[in-house]
């Protein structure tokens, strides 16, 4: 793999048509992805210098959050709130949203080829999120792989698979509702756990006959917030929420909905899958993937966030190889202190590592709405958490902060 591009016969696509774009006024810097980490980045490019000329290439029409989502599975929340506008958010921001998808990259000409025509780049961030390994769960046959996603989605990537364990739950009439935990760095940690309560929550408030399912790899919940999740499962939703720890999925069969363990074969009624993460595919199709990384995250400078020996390519967000948590604030953050890297790298100079910083509440009651918290920092060595603030005792209070927080997110994101 050379520095001037992609490795994989898999990208194809390149046209010599340039994309419909005003002419660059300032150095060009080109946005993959309008998550929480691209959205953010776009915004903040434009504050550290205002002179970049920043174009955010998205392919989708809205963005819709995954963060909160658990909430709004449980009625906390209406669909307004997750959902939000890129017109909006690039029109305040200052910068253009090209609705579009990256296909190649030519990093010697640095010229980025999307599905609406090339873009000529001084710098481009790539932040295009996560994709699923459904192998890590046994299932490998390209027919199973698609009826699994389609028909029990893992709600982990934003939009449509949210719509439909939405449209799963109202229409739930009794049985086990399946959910799982991931192996390895996935993303939102806690957010299985957070997604059985609300999920629990919804049947037992709207009297349905469920039991939800949630098997775990892990030994107990997610470490710091285990004993806030273990004393909601057993206090609140005692004969509803079946806690399965300790448990490895070997293989599921989505046609006879059943799931293999080393210990059983669980038949399940509805649920929602969530295998391993690995870092979205385009970083690996780009030849830009740490081959050594399981999760297939990108090779990267893990203090200034480049490509190795390229300073005008970054990749940022939960395609990142190091082992933050993959959370939205966590990508905001880092998104503020990558904007000023780079605007730093224009003018010549260069910055001090901030850490990233991981904010994550789980709504563990829907009725009352009570939450628990944990915030940190990440150590510069070990990339380990330090500065831990933890609240394990579940209020309304916290529950109350959730939803501020969710709404600030936003709001810093430019939506
Ligand atoms: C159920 C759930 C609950 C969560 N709860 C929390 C929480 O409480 N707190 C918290 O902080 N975080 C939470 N998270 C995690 C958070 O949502 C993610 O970590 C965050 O969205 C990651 O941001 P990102 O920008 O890296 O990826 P994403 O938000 O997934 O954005 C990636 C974007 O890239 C685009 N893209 C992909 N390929 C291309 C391409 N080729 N060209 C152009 N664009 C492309 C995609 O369309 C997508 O819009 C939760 C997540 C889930 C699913």
């Amino acid at each position: 793999m050379t520095a001037s591009g992609s490795a994989s016969a898999a990208i194809s696509g390149r046209t010599n048509r340039p994309a419909d774009l005003p002419a660059a006024t300032g150095p060009r810097c080109v946005v993959v992805g309008g998550g929480a980490s691209g959205a953010t980045m776009a915004r903040y490019l434009k504050k550290e210098n205002p002179k970049f000329d920043v174009v955010m290439v998205e392919p989708n029409a809205t963005y819709m959050s995954c963060f909160l989502s658990n909430l709004w599975f449980d009625d906390l929340i209406n669909l307004e709130t997750l959902e939000h506008s890129f017109d909006d958010a690039a029109a305040s921001s200052g910068y253009v949203w090209l609705q579009g998808k990256l296909i190649d990259l030519d990093r010697e000409k640095k010229r980025a080829y999307t599905s609406e025509g090339y873009i000529d780049y001084h710098y481009i961030v790539l932040a295009p999120g996560i994709d699923y390994n459904y192998k890590s769960i046994g299932v490998t046959d390209p027919e199973m792989v698609v009826a699994l996603m389609q028909k029990f989605p893992a709600g982990f990537k934003p939009g449509s698979e949210h719509l439909s364990i939405k449209k799963k739950l109202a229409n739930f009439e009794k049985g086990v509702f399946l959910a799982t935990v991931p192996v390895g760095n996935y993303r939102c940690l806690p957010a299985p756990y957070e997604r059985a309560c609300m999920i629990a929550n919804y049947f037992k408030k709207n009297k349905v006959k469920a039991k939800v399912v949630l098997l775990d790899p892990g030994e107990k919940p997610f470490a710091p917030k285990a004993p806030g999740f273990l004393a909601a499962f057993k206090e609140l939703y005692g004969n509803i929420i079946d806690y399965r720890p300790s448990t490895n999925i070997k293989s599921v069969d989505p046609i006879k909905r059943t799931v293999t363990t080393e210990f059983e074969t669980i038949k399940f009624d509805d649920g929602a899958i969530y295998p391993r993460v690995r870092a979205a595919k385009l970083i690996e199709d780009l030849g830009l993937s740490d081959p050594k990384s399981p999760q297939m995250e990108g090779d990267i400078d893990v203090y200034k966030y480049f490509a190795k020996g390229d300073q005008t390519c970054y990749i940022t967000g939960d395609c990142r190889p190091m082992p933050f948590s993959k959370s939205g604030n966590t990508a905001n953050s880092e998104a503020h202190y990558v904007a000023k890297v780079i605007a730093a790298h224009e003018a010549g100079k260069e910055i001090q590592w901030t850490s990233p910083q991981t904010i994550c509440y789980s709504m563990v009651n829907g009725t009352p709405e009570e939450a628990i918290v944990v915030k940190a920092k990440y150590d510069k060595k070990t990339f380990g958490f330090t500065d831990v603030h933890l609240d394990n005792k579940r209020s309304r209070a916290l529950g109350k902060a959730d939803h501020e927080w969710g709404a600030g997110l936003y709001r810093d994101m430019g939506f």
